[in-house]
């Protein structure tokens, strides 16, 4: 009980310590109380920062059609495009449109934020790790070979959403099923949904929330003087969506739904938080260059290292 108090204090005084560095740099002020949900990482569209944005569109619709019981929450982007990938760089244009909207509409308050941080680094993910409440891992299914800011995550009392995809799967295996909240559809059901002639838009057809969440996008809303700006994107993912957003849309927004109801009960929160953060162990860097140096360089440790004087 006092440790889980104290575990819960040290988060939360790296939320605080992240909230004063972003309004620092962004002049968004945020609530240290709510749910810091965070995706940093390079911006590509396999890693799909746009269906976290679906979601946080998701959540303004709800706010705005003015449901009960919303868990406060602060949503962090992080990333950079690569100089040439248009599309990539779109998506951090669209992250900062809708953040524009969402933070200036008074309807909505302290229920939520959106934050696009500038200059994702080494210096910022020191600061945005340790401030972290919620870890997105939430590529397609079978493309990303591993990921480590999963495991940066989890080491810093973060609970994962994500898919079985990369790391995410051993960190499943390593702190519990009940402990980390995985969706969506498995690298074999990928495959086999494009080889039967995957039609996005019949999941855009058959769900009303996520038809506004398009219709909005591809009407201007949050492009106003532009209002055809995001033509691309939603054509692209009614008509193509290489990564199954659209198919992993209703399984990601339960998943977000049940990450927000735990939220609410701060005290389990913090008890599955200090259980992914005991159950990392494997992921050290010592366990990792000790089975390269047994298994793949073939080299004993120096006696110095072994703690047995030479
Ligand atoms: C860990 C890290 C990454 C890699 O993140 P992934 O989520 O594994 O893609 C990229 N950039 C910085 C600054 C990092 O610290």
């Amino acid at each position: 009980m006092d440790f889980r108090k104290a575990f819960a204090q040290v988060k939360h005084a790296n939320k605080v310590r992240l909230a004063a560095k972003i309004e620092k740099v962004t002049g968004i002020k945020l609530n240290t109380k709510s749910l810091f949900d965070v995706q940093i990482k390079r911006i590509h569209e396999y890693k799909r920062q746009l269906l976290n944005v679906l979601h946080v569109i998701t959540l303004y619709n709800r706010i705005r059609r003015g449901e009960k019981g919303i868990t406060p929450r602060t949503v962090i982007f992080g990333g950079k495009a690569a100089p040439g990938y248009w599309m990539a760089k779109q998506i951090i244009r669209l992250i900062n449109d809708v953040a524009s909207i969402v933070n200036d509409d008074i309807a909505v308050g302290n229920q939520l934020k959106v934050v696009f941080y500038p200059n994702y680094e080494v210096s910022a993910a020191e600061i945005l790790f340790p401030g972290s409440d919620l870890s997105e891992q939430i590529s397609t299914a079978g493309t990303e070979a591993s990921g480590t800011g999963n495991m940066k995550m989890a080491l810093n009392g973060a609970l994962t959403i994500g898919t079985l995809d990369g790391a995410n799967v051993e960190i499943k295996e390593e702190v519990g099923d009940e402990n980390i909240f995985i969706f969506g559809l498995t690298t074999a059901q990928v495959v086999e949904t494009k080889a039967s002639g995957y039609k996005p838009r019949d999941y855009y057809d058959d769900n009303p929330e996520l038809k506004q969440v398009l219709d909005m996008i591809a009407s201007g809303f949050f492009s106003v003087e532009e209002p055809n700006r995001y033509q691309t994107i939603v054509d692209n993912l009614l008509d193509s969506d290489q990564y199954l957003l659209l198919a992993d849309y209703a399984s990601y927004i339960e998943a977000q739904d049940k990450v927000a109801q735990l939220y609410k009960n701060q005290e389990e929160w913090t008890r599955l938080a200090i259980l992914n953060v005991a159950n990392m162990a494997k992921f050290s860097s010592d366990r990792a260059i000790g089975e390269y140096a047994k298994n793949i360089w073939h080299v004993n440790p120096h006696a110095s290292a072994t703690g047995k004087s030479s």
